[in-house]
Protein backbone atom coordinates (compact mmCIF):
# COMPACT_ATOMS: atom_id res chain seq x y z
CA UNK A 1 0.00 0.00 0.00
CA UNK A 2 1.62 3.75 -0.99
CA UNK A 3 0.29 6.40 0.93
CA UNK A 4 1.61 9.84 -0.62
CA UNK A 5 1.50 13.53 0.51
CA UNK A 6 1.13 15.76 -1.72
CA UNK A 7 5.03 17.37 -2.15
CA UNK A 8 4.16 20.70 -2.04
CA UNK A 9 3.14 21.88 1.24
CA UNK A 10 -0.45 23.18 2.28
CA UNK A 11 -2.37 24.46 4.84
CA UNK A 12 -4.71 21.97 4.14
CA UNK A 13 -2.94 18.23 3.41
CA UNK A 14 -4.17 16.30 0.45
CA UNK A 15 -3.13 12.63 0.36
CA UNK A 16 -3.62 9.72 -2.05
CA UNK A 17 -3.92 5.70 -1.25
CA UNK A 18 -2.20 3.48 -4.23
CA UNK A 19 -3.32 -0.15 -4.33
CA UNK A 20 -0.31 -1.53 -5.79
CA UNK A 21 -2.88 -3.68 -7.60
CA UNK A 22 -4.72 -0.68 -9.24
CA UNK A 23 -1.52 1.22 -10.59
CA UNK A 24 -3.17 4.34 -9.72
CA UNK A 25 -1.16 7.51 -10.30
CA UNK A 26 -3.65 10.54 -10.28
CA UNK A 27 -3.81 12.74 -7.11
CA UNK A 28 -7.23 12.63 -5.35
CA UNK A 29 -9.57 16.08 -4.01
CA UNK A 30 -9.85 14.55 -0.66
CA UNK A 31 -8.94 12.72 1.74
CA UNK A 32 -7.64 9.96 -1.02
CA UNK A 33 -8.48 7.56 -3.34
CA UNK A 34 -8.49 3.83 -4.23
CA UNK A 35 -9.14 2.95 -7.95
CA UNK A 36 -11.62 2.72 -10.00
CA UNK A 37 -14.34 4.53 -7.96
CA UNK A 38 -13.43 7.69 -5.41
CA UNK A 39 -14.26 7.17 -1.73
CA UNK A 40 -14.14 9.94 0.39
CA UNK A 41 -13.62 9.81 3.96
CA UNK A 42 -14.60 12.58 5.97
CA UNK A 43 -13.26 13.54 9.37
CA UNK A 44 -15.73 15.93 10.65
CA UNK A 45 -18.45 18.32 9.57
CA UNK A 46 -16.17 21.32 9.54
CA UNK A 47 -16.38 23.30 6.26
CA UNK A 48 -12.90 23.59 5.70
CA UNK A 49 -12.69 19.91 5.11
CA UNK A 50 -16.14 19.03 4.41
CA UNK A 51 -16.90 21.79 1.90
CA UNK A 52 -17.50 20.59 -2.42
CA UNK A 53 -18.43 17.09 -1.17
CA UNK A 54 -21.97 17.99 -2.98
CA UNK A 55 -20.48 18.97 -5.78
CA UNK A 56 -18.16 15.99 -5.56
CA UNK A 57 -21.40 13.39 -5.12
CA UNK A 58 -23.34 15.14 -8.00
CA UNK A 59 -20.17 15.45 -10.54
CA UNK A 60 -19.09 11.16 -9.51
CA UNK A 61 -21.84 9.11 -9.88
CA UNK A 62 -21.83 6.54 -7.17
CA UNK A 63 -19.14 8.62 -5.08
CA UNK A 64 -19.31 7.52 -1.34
CA UNK A 65 -18.40 9.80 1.36
CA UNK A 66 -18.02 8.20 4.48
CA UNK A 67 -18.34 9.86 8.08
CA UNK A 68 -20.04 9.55 11.59
CA UNK A 69 -21.83 13.01 11.33
CA UNK A 70 -25.20 13.97 9.95
CA UNK A 71 -24.04 17.61 9.38
CA UNK A 72 -21.51 16.38 6.70
CA UNK A 73 -22.03 17.77 3.26
CA UNK A 74 -23.29 15.21 0.55
CA UNK A 75 -22.62 12.33 3.55
CA UNK A 76 -24.16 8.79 1.66
CA UNK A 77 -22.90 6.42 4.05
CA UNK A 78 -22.56 6.55 8.24
CA UNK A 79 -20.18 4.98 9.66
CA UNK A 80 -19.41 4.11 13.62
CA UNK A 81 -16.83 3.29 16.01
CA UNK A 82 -14.72 0.47 15.20
CA UNK A 83 -16.39 -0.56 11.67
CA UNK A 84 -14.08 -1.68 9.15
CA UNK A 85 -14.99 -1.45 5.71
CA UNK A 86 -12.58 -3.29 2.48
CA UNK A 87 -11.74 -1.99 -1.17
CA UNK A 88 -9.88 -5.12 -2.49
CA UNK A 89 -7.16 -6.06 -0.49
CA UNK A 90 -7.25 -2.40 1.13
CA UNK A 91 -9.20 -2.01 4.79
CA UNK A 92 -10.23 1.03 6.36
CA UNK A 93 -11.37 0.94 10.00
CA UNK A 94 -13.48 3.86 11.69
CA UNK A 95 -11.76 5.46 15.19
CA UNK A 96 -14.39 7.68 16.83
CA UNK A 97 -12.55 10.15 18.31
CA UNK A 98 -15.20 13.19 19.14
CA UNK A 99 -13.82 16.63 20.44
CA UNK A 100 -12.38 18.68 18.10
CA UNK A 101 -16.46 18.32 16.82
CA UNK A 102 -18.69 15.97 18.17
CA UNK A 103 -18.66 13.62 14.95
CA UNK A 104 -14.73 13.08 14.61
CA UNK A 105 -13.69 10.17 13.06
CA UNK A 106 -10.20 9.10 12.38
CA UNK A 107 -9.56 6.37 9.58
CA UNK A 108 -6.67 3.35 10.37
CA UNK A 109 -5.83 1.83 7.16
CA UNK A 110 -3.77 -1.25 6.02
CA UNK A 111 -3.38 -3.65 3.23
CA UNK A 112 -3.30 -7.13 3.24
CA UNK A 113 -0.57 -9.47 3.26
CA UNK A 114 1.51 -6.22 2.58
CA UNK A 115 4.62 -5.46 4.77
CA UNK A 116 4.48 -1.59 4.32
CA UNK A 117 3.50 0.57 7.50
CA UNK A 118 -0.28 1.02 7.93
CA UNK A 119 -1.63 4.65 8.01
CA UNK A 120 -3.90 6.78 10.26
CA UNK A 121 -5.79 9.73 8.72
CA UNK A 122 -6.26 11.95 12.19
CA UNK A 123 -7.91 14.96 10.86
CA UNK A 124 -7.99 17.28 13.11
CA UNK A 125 -7.52 15.07 15.91
CA UNK A 126 -3.60 14.01 15.90
CA UNK A 127 -1.55 16.98 13.99
CA UNK A 128 2.71 15.87 13.77
CA UNK A 129 3.39 17.90 17.32
CA UNK A 130 0.23 18.65 18.43
CA UNK A 131 -3.81 18.15 18.26
CA UNK A 132 -6.75 19.66 17.24
CA UNK A 133 -9.07 22.90 18.97
CA UNK A 134 -11.63 21.39 21.39
CA UNK A 135 -14.52 22.71 19.57
CA UNK A 136 -17.35 20.52 20.53
CA UNK A 137 -15.50 18.23 23.00
CA UNK A 138 -14.15 18.57 26.34
CA UNK A 139 -10.01 17.92 27.16
CA UNK A 140 -10.84 14.43 28.74
CA UNK A 141 -12.45 13.44 25.41
CA UNK A 142 -8.65 14.29 23.53
CA UNK A 143 -6.53 12.75 26.25
CA UNK A 144 -8.85 9.49 25.60
CA UNK A 145 -8.56 10.04 21.92
CA UNK A 146 -4.77 10.63 21.73
CA UNK A 147 -3.82 7.99 24.05
CA UNK A 148 -5.83 5.32 24.15
CA UNK A 149 -7.41 5.26 20.84
CA UNK A 150 -4.69 6.43 18.64
CA UNK A 151 -1.97 5.30 20.68
CA UNK A 152 -3.28 2.11 20.75
CA UNK A 153 -2.54 1.38 16.96
CA UNK A 154 1.13 -0.41 15.73
CA UNK A 155 3.67 2.18 16.23
CA UNK A 156 4.95 2.23 13.11
CA UNK A 157 1.97 3.96 11.87
CA UNK A 158 1.94 6.65 9.55
CA UNK A 159 0.45 9.47 10.83
CA UNK A 160 -1.50 11.55 7.81
CA UNK A 161 -2.91 14.80 9.73
CA UNK A 162 -5.29 17.09 8.09
CA UNK A 163 -3.28 20.64 8.67
CA UNK A 164 0.28 21.27 8.73
CA UNK A 165 0.32 23.42 11.39
CA UNK A 166 3.93 21.32 12.61
CA UNK A 167 6.06 24.96 13.32
CA UNK A 168 3.21 26.63 15.45
CA UNK A 169 2.74 23.11 17.88
CA UNK A 170 6.44 22.31 17.94
CA UNK A 171 7.27 25.86 19.25
CA UNK A 172 4.03 24.97 22.02
CA UNK A 173 6.03 21.61 22.65
CA UNK A 174 9.38 23.71 23.62
CA UNK A 175 7.50 25.72 26.11
CA UNK A 176 6.36 22.83 27.70
CA UNK A 177 9.35 20.50 27.12
CA UNK A 178 12.34 22.96 26.66
CA UNK A 179 14.92 19.98 27.48
CA UNK A 180 13.76 17.51 24.96
CA UNK A 181 16.21 17.22 22.31
CA UNK A 182 13.56 15.50 19.94
CA UNK A 183 11.42 18.81 19.59
CA UNK A 184 14.60 20.88 19.06
CA UNK A 185 15.51 18.16 16.38
CA UNK A 186 12.13 17.89 14.73
CA UNK A 187 11.65 22.06 14.94
CA UNK A 188 14.49 22.88 13.41
CA UNK A 189 13.96 19.87 10.47
CA UNK A 190 10.36 21.29 9.88
CA UNK A 191 11.75 24.93 9.67
CA UNK A 192 14.07 23.63 6.65
CA UNK A 193 11.25 21.31 5.29
CA UNK A 194 9.21 25.21 5.64
CA UNK A 195 12.05 26.95 3.62
CA UNK A 196 12.14 24.12 1.01
CA UNK A 197 8.15 24.40 0.63
CA UNK A 198 8.28 20.55 1.65
CA UNK A 199 5.42 18.98 3.85
CA UNK A 200 6.45 17.65 7.05
CA UNK A 201 3.51 15.19 7.04
CA UNK A 202 3.69 12.04 7.60
CA UNK A 203 5.12 10.96 10.75
CA UNK A 204 5.08 7.99 12.49
CA UNK A 205 2.24 7.39 16.26
CA UNK A 206 6.19 6.18 17.81
CA UNK A 207 7.82 9.93 16.66
CA UNK A 208 5.32 11.61 17.98
CA UNK A 209 5.79 9.66 21.20
CA UNK A 210 9.08 11.61 21.31
CA UNK A 211 8.02 14.77 20.64
CA UNK A 212 4.20 15.55 21.09
CA UNK A 213 3.52 16.99 24.50
CA UNK A 214 -0.40 15.69 24.12
CA UNK A 215 0.89 12.27 23.81
CA UNK A 216 3.78 12.51 26.46
CA UNK A 217 1.36 13.12 28.94
CA UNK A 218 0.59 10.61 31.77
ZN1 LIG B 1 -9.59 21.27 9.95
Amino acid sequence: MIVKQKETKSRFLKVYVRNLENKCEKCAPSPYRINPIFFVFQFCASRDHARGNAALVKEIPGLKVYGADDRIEGLTDKVTDSQELKFNSINVKCLFTPCHTAGDMCYYVWEDECTDAPAVFTGDTLFVGGCGRFCEGTAEQMHHNLTKVLASLPQETKVFCGHENTIKNLKFAMLVEPENEKVKEMLSWARARDDDDKPTVPSTLREEFDYNPFLRLS
